[in-house]
């Protein structure tokens, strides 16, 4: 079998996919985007298709270590996004061409389902307490937040009162037991991470996310210690073994959030997940994206014995336009029940993507972009 031919689509509200076609007749799907940087992920994947077409796309771990090794530079969010969603489409063709579901070809499902949790904001003033408790009605067992707004370095205490405020208040909206997830999303730096830490460990919190940006790694020994025992989380924005290895090695962080549309892929991520198992820390992949890119985190879920939860982008707000389910014929396949969503079991990723729906969309495409916060003196503020 051959690779034949790789076409990128971009669609709303901000994805890109990609279709990988062969000689045999078999295609396979990925997601290949970096959120805001879709076009230049697809414009990277244009480029390493020379390296693809005309190879046996089931050789994945070879096809894999060119893409990655073989341009002298390497690493980072546009290379490894656009490896990503090559290797999550390599992965559908082999599934396929082999009648297994990825997870059956990686050794076979640790479990049949995982649980997933809910966004609900947080933001901007919002209320994120009848978010969460619509979330519980709908069968979340996890919701995740956004803790503050824009946050100077040193900031008011009027700011950390209103972060308090509103988890104390989706606390009491949810009740002792469901897991709150706090994002401090990098917009934190550790001056305000110490204080906000050290005031949220009596909210129980499931896990603090990036707490402050992964490339500040060295802080989060002494956050650990004003945390009280408050989960620290992150790695959406770490794209490899590499990118990892020092976190992990470091001892610090609880809870690692790589991306398989970020991380080189269903290959890649599997490696870096089992590193975090061998520090005995925990896997959330991070998945504010789309069908692909949500079909092949389960796929990994499937068979990382260390996930615990998933993130996923069903009715989240970026995805007014389009939402996942627009793009998929069997809608069914994300099967949720009681908090959890079901491993898919069809060859491949094991999902049907409406290819006629994604060229339909992809006419419209986007050019989505995050916002660009200021502070009050006018300086810019991480989002
Ligand atoms: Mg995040």
């Amino acid at each position: 079998m051959k690779i034949t031919r790789l076409t990128t689509f971009i669609v709303p509200p901000r994805w890109c996919f990609l279709k990988i076609e062969t000689d045999a007749g078999l295609v396979g799907w990925g997601e290949p985007v970096l959120e805001g940087r879709a076009h230049a992920v697809a414009a990277m994947v244009e480029e390493m298709a020379d390296a693809l077409v005309g190879r046996d796309p089931r050789h994945i771990e070879d096809l894999w270590t060119v893409l990655y090794r073989g341009a002298f530079y390497r690493g980072g969010g546009i290379h490894m996004s656009a490896l990503a969603g090559i290797d999550q489409a390599l992965w559908d063709i082999k599934g396929k061409d082999a009648g297994l579901s990825v997870a059956q070809m990686l050794g076979g499902p640790v479990r049949d389902r995982i649980r997933v949790y809910s966004w609900i904001g947080g933001d901007r003033p919002a209320d994120t307490a009848a978010a969460a408790r619509s979330a519980v009605a709908r069968g979340f067992t996890a919701v995740k937040m956004n803790g503050t707004e824009e946050l100077q370095y040193v900031d008011s205490h009027a700011k950390v009162e209103r972060c308090l405020e509103n988890v104390a208040a989706v606390r009491e909206a949810v009740g002792p037991h469901v897991g709150i997830g706090v994002d401090f999303h990098g917009r934190v730096h550790k001056p305000m991470a110490k204080v906000l830490l050290k005031e949220l460990a009596p909210y129980k919190l499931m896990f603090v996310e990036e707490p402050v940006l992964s490339e500040h790694h060295e802080a989060l020994r002494e956050l650990a210690h004003v945390a009280d025992g408050t989960p620290l989380a992150l790695g959406e924005r770490l794209y490899s073994r590499w990118d990892f290895k020092r976190v992990l090695s470091e001892g610090y962080v609880d809870i690692i959030q790589p991306d398989p549309s970020h991380a080189g892929g269903i290959t890649e991520t599997r490696k870096i997940a089992a590193m975090a198992e061998a520090y005995d820390v925990a896997l959330a992949l991070h998945c504010p994206l789309g069908p692909i890119a949500l079909a092949a985190n389960l796929q990994l879920d499937g068979i990382c014995y260390n996930a615990f939860i998933q993130e996923q982008s069903l009715g989240i707000h970026y995805n007014a336009s389009n939402d996942l389910l627009d793009y998929v014929h069997n809608r069914e396949v994300f099967d949720y029940r009681d908090g959890m969503v079901a491993i898919p079991q069809a060859p491949g990723l094991g999902i049907e993507v409406n290819e006629d729906y994604v060229r339909e969309r992809a006419a419209v495409g986007h050019r989505w972009r995050n916002p660009v916060w200021r502070h009050a003196d006018g300086s810019f503020a991480e989002w």
